[in-house]
């Protein structure tokens, strides 16, 4: 007996559904994942713009300062130079001398020092304060080397004020080219830190003013203890190497000193022996991204889950009404009490067993099979019994048929149907003949009393007309039938039944074969009724 076979369709539709509920979430994810890369590049590229800019300002505003200061340490040196200043009254001295200074921002300390470091000249008194600075480094390097220009020191602390500072100063020429001293101005470290203060660069950002030769200047948020030790240095760290390496330029390096990572954005100033750089730690500039990222990715997750579960569930749902419609299907063909193929699977059976025949002119055969007496039995034990003998009988039926092919159906009441493909006539007798003998190997409970025409007393005869079964036996009368090619179902079926009345009518408990068709009849034999009795 062959399987109902689902169809296509529906097996492939959960498939489908599962695989949507997988490749959505995951093109989600994709999708997801490249607009969180661009928004961390929008992140990092909105960091590194502000930066520039930043940098930018600042450059300006100290190399502004720086030449204010240094045309003032110019003019200084200049006036110096001229004979009449030295005829002048110390007012016009003072006036002529250190009249520009003024303009620029933070200046503390603008001193003349003689060719010894004694002060000479200062733009806050008409006499000078008194102070020697012959031991400072730049006053050593002006008196070492005449082609200095401006020189910028490294930070260090005022002797008059006390207050941190860097020192500008120029050298001062005698007529005849030897040292004659050093004019200076000193820039108080505050200016820088005035100047910063402004700027939120975020948690662990930072602003360095380096002197090129290493010496941090000036470090904001944290100065330097710069009156305690000497400032630090950091000619030789990887990323000082970075900011003598071009002009300008940005990078992400590791703090030498605290050992956070940073993205960097650095200037060499153009005439002066400055570095600046603005660096803000990665984290900072992540920090935004990855909140969104967070946020993002959360509802993402979620909605990506619920897809991907909806889809699962959905795909369930089609498998299991797929496997109903099948359970259905199957069981729109099958026989409730029997377990056996219905009428209606047997129609379509014995017309597609038709087509096939006629297409490869094989033969097959149909047997009828009718319980006999059947009416008295439930008369006489009850419709339950009856039910269970109906039962048996599909077993025996079932018992009796080996091939796959081969189909057993109820096709009514106490009625059942045989169909036997590539069988000829005598493998059909044979098969009918195997149905009584199983029929007969049944005893059903419950029945007390023998059923049938008795004509042996106490005996179990069968006879032409009359059949006479011990209590609890059943027998059955079978019509058979062979189709040749071209032979219709219909016409088949009346042969067969047809030939059942024969047995019926021939004492029962026995076998009829209807006449052979043309196609596999000798032709002596055709047109003759074939009445064989198989059981007995
Ligand atoms: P015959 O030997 O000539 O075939 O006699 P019969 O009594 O078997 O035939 P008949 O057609 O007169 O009666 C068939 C009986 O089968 C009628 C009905 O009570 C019984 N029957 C039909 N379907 C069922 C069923 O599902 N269960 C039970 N228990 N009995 C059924
Ligand atoms: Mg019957
Ligand atoms: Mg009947």
């Amino acid at each position: 007996m062959t399987a109902p076979r689902r169809p296509a369709g529906p097996l492939r539709l959960p498939r489908l559904w599962t695989a949507l509920g997988i490749l959505a979430p995951v093109g989600m994810l994709i999708v997801s994942g490249l607009i969180l890369l661009d928004l961390r590049r929008d992140a990092w590229e909105k960091a590194e713009q502000t930066s520039r800019n930043l940098i930018q300002v600042i450059e300006r505003d100290v190399a502004r300062n720086v030449e204010i200061i240094d045309l003032s340490l110019q003019a200084i040196v200049d006036n110096l130079k001229a004979p009449a200043l030295a005829q002048a009254s110390r007012e016009l001295r003072q006036l002529v001398l250190f009249d520009r200074v003024v303009n620029a921002k933070d200046v503390g300390v603008v001193l003349v020092l003689d060719e010894h470091g004694d002060s000479i000249m200062d733009a806050a008194s008409l006499t000078a304060r008194h102070t020697n600075n012959a031991d400072r480094t730049y006053f050593k390097a002006h008196a070492a080397r005449s082609d200095l220009g401006l020189y910028i020191s490294h930070p260090i602390v005022s002797r008059l004020t006390g207050a941190p500072i860097v020192v500008l100063s120029r050298r001062i020429s005698k007529p005849d080219g030897s040292f004659g001293g050093v004019a200076l101005a000193s820039l108080s470290l505050s200016y820088f830190s005035r100047l910063f203060e402004r700027i939120d660069l975020g948690h662990r950002g930072t602003i360095n003013l380096f002197h090129r030769d290493g010496t941090r200047i000036v470090r904001y948020p944290t100065p330097d203890p710069i009156a305690s030790a000497p400032p630090p240095n950091f000619a030789g760290t990887p990323n000082f190497a970075r900011f003598l390496r071009q002009a300008r330029g940005t990078f992400v390096g590791t703090t030498h000193s605290d050992g956070v990572e940073r993205h960097y954005t650095f200037v060499q100033f153009e005439d002066l022996p400055l570095v600046l750089n603005v660096a803000v730690a990665t984290e900072v500039i992540d920090a935004e991204w990855r909140r969104k990222a967070l946020v993002l990715g959360g509802i993402l997750l979620a909605l990506c889950g619920l897809t991907a579960g909806l889809a699962l569930l959905f795909g369930r749902e089609l498998r299991r009404r797929a496997a109903i419609e099948t359970e259905l299907a199957a069981l729109s063909r099958t026989d409730v009490l029997t377990g056996l193929a219905n009428r209606r699977r047997f129609d379509e059976a014995l017309g597609a067993a038709c087509e096939r025949a006629h297409r490869t002119g094989r033969p097959f055969c149909l047997l009828i099979v009718d319980a006999d007496h059947f009416k008295r039995y439930n008369d006489r034990y009850g419709h339950a019994v009856g039910d269970t003998v109906l039962k048996g009988l599909a077993q025996s039926l079932s018992a009796s048929v080996r091939r796959p092919d081969d189909l057993v159906a109820r096709i009514g009441g106490e009625e059942f149907a045989v169909l036997l493909p590539e069988t000829d006539a005598a493998g059909a007798a044979r098969i009918a003949e195997k149905i009584h003998a199983e029929v007969a190997g049944l005893v059903f409970a419950g029945a007390r009393e023998g059923i049938g025409e008795r004509t042996g007393a106490g005996t179990s005869e069968v006879t032409g007309e009359g059949t006479w079964m011990p209590a609890g036996a059943v027998r059955v009368s079978i019509g058979l039938a062979c189709a040749a090619p071209g032979t219709a179902a219909d016409d088949l079926y009346r042969l067969a039944d047809e030939a059942l009345y024969d047995a019926k009518k021939a004492g029962r408990n026995r076998t009829c074969c209807a006449p052979m068709p043309e196609a596999f009849e000798p032709p002596a034999a055709r047109g003759r009724a074939a009445l064989r009795l198989v059981g007995s």
